[in-house]
């Protein structure tokens, strides 16, 4: 059984959002040609890709000419310097469409690579690695995570010991999203002391000596390059350090805003589309003698699952629309991550449950998308965490 997307609006009235002064024209015009390009370049091979394990990798370089890559990068590196986080709202409920949330995170990995590099790097290191970057010609992923934890990031223990003009990195790191297909990495390694002031950012390249990595088999995201990296006396030339040397934490920090509107809408993206496959089979299938949707217990779980799509997507534009302001609003983009992965995790739930057998059948978004609930919810800052982070900017 394989479930498609019709690429109709939903039925329900989520698509205020058509309407909403929020999403302008050109807003609208990125989600036509994104939709198009999605469509023709992706959806159709979504389920083999999954299947594979992996997806093509001229992927990238398709997605650059469409202007997926560059989508808020300046224009000096190829990019289009949109500074609009509808526009990844846009982005990423257009991607959410294939219910596959590892090639989503594959393809545009970058996304948390590239930017300590542009926020700190030196102008030599950001017109190295950008262009050919949002060009989809190389692939940066970000190494943060290590097999000791991911949560305590201040905690790190992957080392760089400065000799002569190069730094010796001894360490491995855990989890990588485009670990193996990476040519950069951007590597958050000790260089001080204790906590996050020791902490500094190396570029790491393709083929240095003693930098190695293995693949991870996963529960979901299977199209997604998940890999453990080690690194033996690695030597990294000098001018490989993005930053000042101790300064790396503030680098990291910088995008885990935009990173968690990023999280965010997607996680409600894909509650939408469980929510519209489970609509579409309820609306089909007969039960009792009446639709599936008339009965009683299932329309209020598809209310249930309206309700807190729109207040999630509510608070969603609520952060954006600050954010553009130049707010930063730390304890509600925390708290946002966290409501958009329960709403996640509750629609995945009840459309699998409403769509029955059929649901736990390769080939359905929803199986999928069920399959990669835990990741949206530990993955760039776990519910505890988010709860707590908030906690503290809130005074509690
Ligand atoms: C598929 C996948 C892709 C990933 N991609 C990347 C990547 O590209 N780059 C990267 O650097 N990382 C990546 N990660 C790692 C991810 O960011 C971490 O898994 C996450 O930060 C949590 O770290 P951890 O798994 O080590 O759990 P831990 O930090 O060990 O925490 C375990 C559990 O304890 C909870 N916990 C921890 N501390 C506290 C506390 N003080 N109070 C209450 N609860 C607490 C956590 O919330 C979590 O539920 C990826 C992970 C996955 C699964």
């Amino acid at each position: 059984m394989s479930m498609k997307y019709s690429g109709g609006e939903s039925p329900v009235d989520f698509d205020h959002r058509y309407r909403s002064p929020l999403y302008t024209e050109d807003h609208q015009a990125w989600r036509a040609a994104l939709r198009k390009f999605i469509d023709k370049h992706m959806m159709p091979f979504v389920d083999e890709w999954e299947e594979a394990g992996e997806f093509p990798r001229d992927l990238y370089k398709k997605a650059a000419e469409v202007g997926l890559l560059g989508m808020g990068y300046p224009e000096e590196y190829g990019g289009t310097p949109v500074d609009d986080p509808m526009y990844t709202i846009v982005t990423n409920e257009e991607l959410a469409r294939m219910g596959a949330g590892g090639i989503n995170a594959s393809l545009l990995i970058h996304s948390i690579g590239l930017p300590p590099i542009l926020a700190i790097g030196s102008d030599e290191i950001k017109n190295r690695v950008a262009p050919e970057v949002l060009a989809g010609e190389k692939v940066n992923a970000l190494a943060i995570t290590e097999p000791s934890g991911g949560s305590d990031v201040a905690n790190l223990k992957t080392r760089a010991v400065r000799d002569g003009d190069d730094y010796v990195v001894n360490g491995s790191k855990m989890f990588i999203t485009g670990g193996l297909r990476a040519d950069y990495v951007t590597l958050a390694v000790r260089t001080g002391g204790e906590g996050a002031k020791g902490i500094s950012l190396l570029l790491i390249e393709r083929g240095m000596d003693g930098f190695t990595r293995t693949p991870l088999k996963k529960q979901g995201w299977w199209a997604s390059d998940t890999a453990a990296l080690y690194f033996d006396d690695v030597r990294v030339p000098k001018e490989n350090l993005i930053g000042e040397e101790n300064q790396g934490f503030i680098g990291i920090m910088k995008n885990f805003n935009s990173e968690r509107i990023g999280l965010a809408s997607s996680a409600v993206a894909f509650a939408r589309v469980c929510f519209e496959d489970a609509l579409a089979w309820a609306r089909d299938r007969e039960t009792f003698g009446k639709r599936l949707a008339d009965h009683q217990v299932i329309r209020h779980k598809f209310a249930e699952m309206a309700r807190k799509i729109a207040a999630t997507q509510a608070y969603l534009e609520q952060c954006a629309v600050r954010v553009q302001a130049g707010e930063t609003p730390v304890a509600d983009l925390s708290l946002l991550k966290v409501q958009a992965t329960l709403t996640l995790e509750f629609c995945a739930r009840e459309a699998m449950q409403i769509m029955g057998g059929a649901s736990y059948m390769r080939g359905c978004r929803v199986e999928r998308i069920y399959r990669e609930v835990r990741v949206n919810a530990i993955g760039g800052g776990s519910e505890e965490i988010m709860r707590d982070l908030a906690a503290r900017q809130l005074g509690i």
